[in-house]
């Protein structure tokens, strides 16, 4: 690396420092003994503490010189790169975050000042052990088997099949070498020519034209589109080795449920090595390993959640947002962004490419498509024998079903006929829990969160009721809280639950299976029982959206989406396009090897649009509908929108607040721009804190980031009172 004057700060030169605390401004500190370079990560004096920040640039000296403290030291991390600086300082103006909390999002990985920290490893040692026995001997041969490799205590012992002491007693006796190691080590390079697939011939034209793209060295968006099953993944892995002959380096971007050790294992097939992967249960050490590794040029691919997309990358030139239109690459607390928004900002700004891939793409991204801002390329046909499931509705006005009942005839005739053939159903239902509601018999009266504007949910799995808001459980009640009768009270709707109650009676003699976030401790846990479910015996899976990601289940031919209406009410604008989305993908898990699937959508308004265009199969059609109806309406992506959400615990001071800012929207009519609201936000009370919105809608093409700052930044409210913006708001809650 060389340096020029301004890049680097000698001894006692006055720098700026954006720290990880909340203050809203750059701090003049010296550079310290030695000097240090622009984007230095460094630790700083700040009151009594010491914490962490980056060289930002030049002092400003407007302060006291002689009050200026000095930069106690900088890391032995690589400095951030100007690129990743722009980054996050056009990501917060995006956002409208604080640069201190941009900080923290790219600083997520502890001990960053610390010494590598040291690991045991094993290798065979010389001596001869005083006594052979079976696992003695186990540990021996996988030691020998691959020849001079080291193993932590953990992979030889589960790999020799022994107890830690087995290994332990080798090494006292000389046996087995004991020895101190970095952690921090660079990761096995990829090679791009590992392996390699007979691409069809939509998938070569797609791997070609992506291909070029990448060895521009610019930057440029593309939409990958195909059904599940085209080949989205092998065609994008033809990128990834593109960007890897090209010396740069590749993110793969996964929902959180998506990342499974078998997408981990298809990496590692392609390329003969596993990338690093990170996500939010990786372990400390880990994810120093990888922000680290990352910067110096240890790591060619991340594969990860959306945080991946702000470790400080040497040199990116590859984002793959796969699933792009999945909800949960918005953040949704602290910091607001849309991990697929931002993956296009930094593509941007480094000269990488960034792949949105999609079954069924986001409005926003098929629109950018259309208007010529992204390229697009589609793969038409799923890979080998497998065909698209085909798609009927169950009119449900026409079925008879006894009342707490919801397999209809129709679903349930169909889906015996399947089981009788050895194959798997799915029954889909979006709704977690056993019943949505539980109301008192004699008085009427419907259980609440005592915390939250929210019904609880009645949870038999775990004989409790609890709050999805704030997570509040309490008893399954035997007297009514409100008129005190006992014996009366009872479960309202389904949930899959209670769904699997009725399934259990109906198919008396089938295996079924649950599946629900809520019944599994982590995403490890869940994504482990999918796969055993995949592959597994069982003839009827019941699950919510979960099931619609990314697993494949082999001998799957039939889903029955239980209420496909479910979604289609409610005043979000995206109701109809994320029904849409979930129904297509639903369907998609049915048929994917070789035989052809069903999927059957029970409903009670076969006639409504958003029903009959998944039924058709019209994605053009949808398309084209949903958009005319929102460039009418002037809302996302023809006009943009901002939500700003007040909350209190008490409920008379984000209103004020709120009326306050309606009636002084001078910044925000000043861009053309208009100010809904106030109202109590649709879920008025979490965790109780009493919450109001209001909505900005604004025409495209407004600098409506910069009217909203000035619009908010003269309000005052008490300790209690929080205001955060949510710029293109997905969810309205
Ligand atoms: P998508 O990402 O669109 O869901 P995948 O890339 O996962 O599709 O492909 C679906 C399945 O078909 C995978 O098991 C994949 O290995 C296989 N497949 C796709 N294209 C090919 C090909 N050209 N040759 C061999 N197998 C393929
Ligand atoms: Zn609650």
């Amino acid at each position: 690396m060389s340096f020029t004057g301004a890049d680097f700060f000698d001894t006692g030169q006055l720098v700026g420092v954006l720290t990880t605390q909340p203050l809203d401004r750059v701090l003049d500190y010296k550079a310290p003994e030695g000097g240090c370079h622009l984007g230095a990560f460094v630790e700083v004096p700040l009151g009594p503490r010491k914490v962490l920040g980056v060289v930002w640039g030049p002092g400003k000296g407007d302060y006291d010189r002689a009050k200026i403290r000095s930069v106690i030291r900088a890391l032995n991390v690589a400095p951030m790169r100007d690129e990743m600086r722009n980054f996050l300082e056009k990501a917060g103006d995006y956002t409208l975050t604080p640069m201190s909390a941009m900080l923290r999002l790219a600083t997520r990985a502890p001990g960053l000042g610390d010494p590598p920290s040291m690991q045991k490893i094993y290798r065979l040692g010389e001596g001869k052990p005083d006594r052979v026995t079976d696992a003695r001997t186990r540990v021996l041969a996988t030691l020998e088997e691959y020849g001079g490799l080291a193993f932590t205590l953990k992979e030889l012992s589960e790999m020799a099949g022994v107890t830690s002491s087995v290994v332990k007693g080798l090494v006292k006796q000389g046996v087995v070498r004991e020895e101190d190691t970095p952690r921090d080590t660079p990761f096995p390079r990829l090679d791009p020519g590992y392996a390699y697939t007979d691409l069809t011939k939509d998938q070569a034209v797609a791997a070609d034209a992506l291909r070029d793209k990448i060895r521009s060295g610019t930057f440029s968006a593309t939409l990958l589109r195909g059904v599940t099953g085209s080949g989205k993944t092998e065609v994008y892995l033809e990128a990834v080795s593109e960007t890897l002959r090209q010396r740069r380096q590749a993110l793969v971007l996964l929902p959180e449920i998506a990342l499974t050790p078998e997408f981990l294992t298809r990496m590692q097939a392609r390329f003969g090595a596993m990338p690093a992967e990170w996500h939010s249960g990786a372990t400390m050490t880990e994810r120093r390993r990888i922000w680290k590794m990352v910067g110096q040029g240890g790591c060619d691919v991340v594969v990860g959640a959306r945080s991946a997309l702000f470790l400080p990358f040497r040199d990116l030139g590859l984002i793959v947002v796969d699933e792009e239109h999945d909800t949960s690459y918005k953040q949704e607390d602290g910091v607001l962004y849309n991990a697929r928004d931002m993956a296009v900002l930094r593509a941007s700004l480094c000269g990488a490419q960034v792949v949105l891939a999609s079954a069924t793409p986001s409005l926003e991204t098929w629109a950018n498509a259309e208007a010529g801002k992204y390229t697009r390329l589609d793969l038409t046909a799923r890979f080998g024998p497998a065909v698209m499931p085909e798609l009927r509705a169950v009119d449900m006005r026409a079925e008879t079903l006894p009342s707490n009942r919801w397999i209809s005839p129709t679903l349930r005739r169909t889906a015996e006929a399947r089981i009788a053939q050895g194959e798997q159903v799915l029954f889909f239902l979006n709704r977690r829990g056993y019943a949505p509601v539980t109301i008192c018999r004699a008085c009427g009266h419907q259980v609440g969160c005592p915390h939250c504007d929210a019904r609880m949910v009645e949870h038999r799995f775990l004989k409790r009721l609890m709050c999805h808001q704030c997570g509040e459980t309490q008893p399954l009640p035997e007297v009514c809280p409100a008129c005190e009768v006992e014996g009366k009270m009872a479960a309202v709707g389904p949930g899959v639950e209670r769904l699997a109650e009725e399934a259990a009676e109906v198919f008396p003699e089938a295996k079924i299976a649950t599946l629900s976030s809520d019944m599994f401790g982590s995403a490890r846990a869940l994504k482990a029982q999918i796969a055993e479910i995949a592959e597994g015996d069982t003839d009827i899976v019941i699950g919510t959206q979960l099931v619609a990601k990314g697993h494949n289940f082999p001998r799957l031919t039939l889903v029955g989406v239980i209420d496909a209406d479910l979604g289609l009410q409610g005043s979000d604008l995206r109701a109809a396009e994320r029904t849409f989305q979930l129904m297509r993908q639903v369907a998609g898990r049915a048929g994917r090897v070789e035989k052809p699937g069903t999927a059957l959508l029970q409903t009670f308004q076969p006639e409504h649009p958003v029903i009959r265009a998944i039924l058709s199969g019209d994605e053009e059609g949808f398309w084209r509908a949903e958009a005319a109806e929102r460039q009418a309406a002037g809302v996302p992506p023809f006009g943009r929108m901002a939500g700003l959400i007040l909350s209190s615990t008490d409920m008379q001071e984000a209103f004020d607040i709120g009326a306050l800012l309606a009636r002084n929207d001078g910044p925000i009519r000043a861009v053309g721009a208009q100010v809904f609201g106030p109202a109590p936000a649709p879920i008025a009370r979490v965790r109780g804190r009493h919450r109001v919105r209001l909505l900005v809608k604004a025409p495209k093409g407004v600098a409506l980031q910069g009217a909203l700052a000035k619009w908010i930044a003269p309000v005052r409210g008490s300790a209690q009172f929080r205001l955060s913006v949510d710029i293109d708001p997905q969810s309205f809650y």
